[in-house]
């Protein structure tokens, strides 16, 4: 089965935005074994769109639009493909009043455009919008499919993920399934090598690593006959990559770091606090952003300055001349200053040159110690990150939270 992809609107051709809604179907589109051999950006315009219409439907049995969907007069997507179709456009209720619905809970009001947003071309299938007010469409007719999905990436993904998917697997006869592993503490190229053979060896399910911001997924996609066949393949793949890649999993599917963190301090009741310089309330922010952490998180200090370090948490002056505010003995004792004022099972403290300015050779930018107290035992950890300011800031409070979960699953 041959798909192509059509992005269309003018901000993309003038390059005011870059187009990550093609980079996102191309690779679902190939995860689902669906060829992409074409794509196309076109501008908001009658004549054209519907010229690539025609011509990639002469190659291809599927097209995917994204753009145009929206309630102004440049957006053109579904008439053009009544149009293309030879479809009347006439109006779907239940979007009606989905929209009005939509609209009401946000407060603004309905406008003519907005009704506009509720026809389409007959006979076509109506993609719900849970992230914004446009549906989206599927047209089929002859073996010719076409597939009208929204411009805002945020509407478009939870579209495609949610009901594209399930179309696509049933015109292939085929479900396909995957499984994201969360992984931290360990570079792209690093983690591609150690599971390397499995990654070139593996057809179905297919395993392929991802790079995010500060972490790394490998993905794990089977396609069967049914959810379970697809389970069947992919649970014992992840088995055999969880003991390759062991503790630097520290998740599956939709979850991150923090919430990580989170759990395992809620459900082993463990109370926490933080005393951070470099990363100046990040790590307090990360976890607070957690519902429920209310029950364990009990204090966060941002001692940023050398007074601050020494009233707030009891660094010794001597500390601080003799060995500098960024190095191990400050951050040692700068957690065991916060767990002792805050009295919590456990603590984090954070001391670093984020930089640009303030590197010498000695403490280059970058340079960073984080602290981990608990239960009386303290843990100082160095680290030489790269990149901007805000970059260190994140990579700082991704990896104290990393090392405390590695503690919390050892060890409690
Ligand atoms: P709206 O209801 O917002 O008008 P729409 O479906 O009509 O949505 P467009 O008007 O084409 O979509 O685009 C809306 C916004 O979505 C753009 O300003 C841009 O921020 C984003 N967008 C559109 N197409 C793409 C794309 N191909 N890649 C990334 N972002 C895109
Ligand atoms: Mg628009």
């Amino acid at each position: 089965m041959k798909a192509e992809l059509i992005s269309i609107g003018t901000e993309l051709l003038l390059g005011d935005i870059v187009n990550t809604n093609a980079q996102f179907l191309a690779k679902e589109l190939a995860n689902l074994g669906i060829d992409v051999y074409h794509q196309c950006v076109i501008g908001d315009n009658e004549e054209r769109v519907l010229k690539a219409f025609n011509e990639a439907f002469n190659r291809c049995d599927i097209i995917i639009t994204t753009g145009g969907l929206g309630p102004t007069q440049d957006d053109l997507t579904k008439e053009l493909g009544a149009k293309y179709f030879n479809k009347k456009m006439i109006l779907h209720e239940p979007s009606l009043d989905w929209i009005k619905n939509y609209l009401d809970i946000k407060d603004e009001e309905v406008l003519e455009a907005n009704k506009n947003q509720a026809y389409f071309p007959e006979g076509a299938i109506i993609l719900p919008n849970e992230k914004g007010t446009a549906p989206g469409a599927i047209i089929s007719e002859n073996n010719k499919t076409l597939i009208i999905l929204p411009g805002p990436p945020k509407e478009m993904k939870s579209m495609f993920t949610n009901h594209v998917v399930k179309y696509l697997s049933d015109i292939t006869g085929e479900v396909i399934k995957s499984k994201t592993l969360r992984i931290f503490g360990i570079g792209e190229s690093l983690m591609a090598k150690k599971v390397n053979d499995i990654i070139q060896n593996s057809i179905n399910p297919t395993v392929a690593p991802y790079a995010k911001d500060y972490e790394v997924t490998l993905r794990v996609t089977a396609k069967e006959k049914s959810e379970e066949k697809c389970e069947d393949l992919i649970n014992p793949k992840c088995e055999e990559i969880k003991s390759i890649l062991g503790e630097y999993i520290y998740g599956e599917g939709e979850t991150s770091l923090d919430t990580v963190v989170a759990e395992l301090l809620c459900n082993k009741k463990l109370s926490i606090s933080t005393a951070e310089s470099c990363t100046g309330g990040m790590i307090a922010e990360t976890l607070i952003s957690y519902p429920g952490i209310s029950e364990v998180f009990k204090e966060g200090a941002v001692t940023y300055s050398n007074e601050s370090k020494m009233r707030r948490l009891g660094v010794k002056e001597d500390t601080l001349r003799i060995f500098g505010a960024v190095s191990e003995e400050t951050a040692k004792e700068m957690v065991e200053g916060i767990a002792r004022e805050a009295k919590t099972d456990i603590a984090i403290s954070t001391t670093g040159i984020a930089g640009p300015g303030g590197g010498t050779e000695e403490k280059p930018v970058g340079l960073v110690y984080i602290g981990i107290y608990i239960k009386g035992n303290v843990i100082v950890e160095k680290f030489n990150f790269t990149g901007d300011r805000e970059a260190v800031r994140r990579k700082t409070t991704m990896n104290a939270l990393n090392i405390l979960r590695k503690e919390l699953i050892r060890n409690y």
